[in-house]
C-alpha cells in the first residue's frame, strides 16, 4: 500500500502565523509547534505534516536574497525526505519570493506551494485555514506514484497559480493575487480541479539542484511622463549596478528623445542589462510595434515579453548570479526558464 505523503510546512512569517492578543489588539507570531492544536482539521488530512519555522519569523517586507537562500536550503536539505513543501509567507512580497524560488530550484520534481492569508490564523473570519488546508492538499496530490505538481506555485483564495506568473493586486480582498498572463493551474470548489495541460512539462531527468547565488545589484525603473535626464543618468551611474528592469508604457514604449536613448545605449554598451517589461497589468512587450520602442530594440534592450515585474527582477538576480556571457544573458532571459514568459 502506498504510504501517506509527507509534507514539510515552512513558516517564514507573515500574517498567517499570527494571533491577536485580545487585550492589547496587537498581532504576534504564534508557536508553530502548536499548529495542530490550533487547526485540528489538519489531522483529518490524508498526509503526515512536519513543520519548521524561521528562528525569527519576518514580515515579508523584510524579505531579501539571504532569506531566499534560507528557504532554498530548507528545501534542499529536506528534499529527499518529503513529498511536498508548503511555504507560509507574508502576502506582500510572496510573488517575488515564489518567482525567486522558481529560478533557484532547478529540475524540481516536487510541489513547492506558497500560501499566506490576509487575516491571522487566530481571527474568527480568517482566510488562513482554507488557504493552508488546500495548499497542503495540493502539495499531497499524486498520480501514478508521482507528485501531480512539480513546480513552484502560489495558492490563495481558491486558486493555484504558477508562482512566477503572479502579482499581488489587493491589500484588502481575500482574493489578493492574480496571474495576468497565464491561467490558474487549479481551482478549488466542491472539487479540486487541476488543469493538467497548464502545468509545467516535466523537467528532464536531471538531478535536482539549488542555486543560491542571487545578485541584488539591480533596479526597477518605472516610466512616467516627465522623467528627467538627471534622474535616469543618476540611476545608470549607481556603482556596481548590473541590471535594470524598465517598466515601460503599453506594449513596451518609452520616450524616443535623444537623451533617453543615448543614456541607455551607453549604459548597455558598458555592460548594463536592461529588460523591457510593461507597466500594464496584463499583456506583452512587443518592441518595434511602435516607433517609440524601435530604438530600444536597436540599442540592445532585452524583451521581457509578458513576464511580470516580480519575475523579471528575480530572474535578473538569478541570471546575474550564474557565470554567463552578455549574449547568453539576453538569450536566456528571452527564453522561458520555468514557464515565466510565453
Ligand atoms: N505585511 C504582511 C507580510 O507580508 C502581510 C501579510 O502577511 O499578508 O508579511
Amino acid at each position: 500500500m502506498l504510504s501517506k505523503p509527507t509534507i514539510l510546512l515552512v513558516y517564514t512569517g507573515g500574517t498567517i502565523g499570527m494571533v491577536k492578543n485580545f487585550e492589547t489588539g496587537a498581532l504576534k507570531v504564534f508557536d508553530f509547534k502548536k499548529l495542530l492544536q490550533r487547526i485540528p482539521e489538519l489531522k483529518q488530512l490524508d498526509c503526515n505534516i512536519q513543520t519548521v519555522s524561521f528562528d525569527k519569523p519576518i514580515d515579508s517586507s523584510n524579505m531579501d536574497v539571504s532569506k531566499w537562500a534560507k528557504i532554498a536550503s530548507i528545501i534542499e536539505n529536506n528534499y529527499d525526505f518529503f513529498d511536498g513543501f508548503v511555504i507560509l509567507h507574508g502576502s506582500d512580497t510572496m510573488s517575488y519570493s515564489a518567482s525567486a524560488l522558481s529560478f533557484m530550484l532547478q529540475n524540481l520534481k516536487k510541489p513547492v506551494v506558497f500560501t499566506g492569508s490576509q487575516l491571522p490564523i487566530g481571527d474568527l473570519r480568517t482566510d488562513a485555514k482554507e488557504n493552508l488546508i488546500t495548499a497542503i492538499q495540493i502539495a499531497s496530490l499524486r498520480h501514478k506514484h508521482q507528485p501531480v505538481i512539480q513546480e513552484v506555485c502560489l495558492y490563495f483564495e481558491y486558486k493555484l497559480y504558477r508562482g512566477n506568473r503572479t502579482t499581488k493586486i489587493s491589500a484588502e480582498h481575500f482574493n489578493a493575487f492574480t496571474s495576468p498572463n497565464y491561467p490558474a493551474l487549479a481551482e478549488s470548489g466542491v472539487h479540486l480541479k487541476v488543469s493538467s495541460e497548464q502545468l509545467l512539462a516535466e523537467s528532464p531527468d536531471n538531478d535536482f539542484t539549488v542555486s543560491k547565488e542571487m545578485d541584488p545589484n539591480v533596479v526597477i525603473v518605472k516610466m512616467f511622463p516627465g522623467i528627467s535626464e538627471a534622474v535616469l543618468a543618476a540611476i545608470v551611474a549607481i556603482p556596481g549596478l548590473k541590471g535594470m528592469v524598465l517598466e515601460t508604457y503599453g506594449s513596451g514604449n518609452a520616450p524616443s528623445e535623444d537623451w533617453f536613448i543615448s543614456i541607455l545605449k551607453t549604459a548597455i554598451a558598458n555592460g548594463l542589462h536592461v529588460v523591457n517589461v510593461t507597466q500594464c497589468s496584463g499583456g506583452s512587450v512587443n518592441m518595434g510595434h511602435y516607433e517609440t520602442s524601435t530604438m530600444l530594440k536597436e540599442i540592445g534592450v532585452i524583451s521581457g515579453a509578458d513576464i511580470t515585474t516580480e519575475a523579471a527582477i528575480t530572474k535578473m538576480m538569478y541570471l546575474l548570479g550564474q557565470d554567463i556571457s552578455n549574449t547568453d544573458f539576453k538569450t536566456l532571459f528571452e527564453t522561458s526558464q520555468r514557464g515565466e514568459l510565453s
